[in-house]
């Protein structure tokens, strides 16, 4: 991890100007973008530390959670955009970041992650 003052905005994973609007403290930030990091490491290869389809399932919705905390969003299941991001995820992409479906998940009963299977 870099020193404070090392860290440029572009080197944040998120919109950081936006969350300075929301009152989002320097240190939070850091939190922010070490969940993301994380997070994404884990979409991109979710069995590097885990075992089965529903740790990753778990450990996806907890950094959502805990990223709607710091974000000051509402803590909603509705508005979690990273689950069927996951690599191998066969849900629908296009349908699941559709506007027009928010608050539903369009799931695909042959994925392993969110099929019911696993
Ligand atoms: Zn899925």
């Amino acid at each position: 991890m870099k020193k404070d003052e090392e860290m440029k905005d572009e080197d944040f994973s998120f919109n950081v100007d936006y969350a300075r609007s929301r009152g989002i403290t320097e240190p939070e930030l850091l939190a922010m973008d070490a969940i993301y990091v994380y997070l994404f490491c884990v979409l991109r290869k979710p069995f590097h530390q885990f075992d089965t389809h529903k740790e990753v399932v778990d450990v996806i919705q907890a950094m959502e959670y805990t990223l709607q905390l710091f974000w000051k969003f509402p803590l909603t299941a509705e508005k979690h955009s990273y689950w069927y991001q996951v690599a191998a995820c066969r849900c629908p992409k296009m349908d699941n970041s559709d506007p027009m479906y928010s608050g539903r998940r369009i799931i695909n009963m042959d994925c392993e992650f969110h099929g019911g299977k696993q």
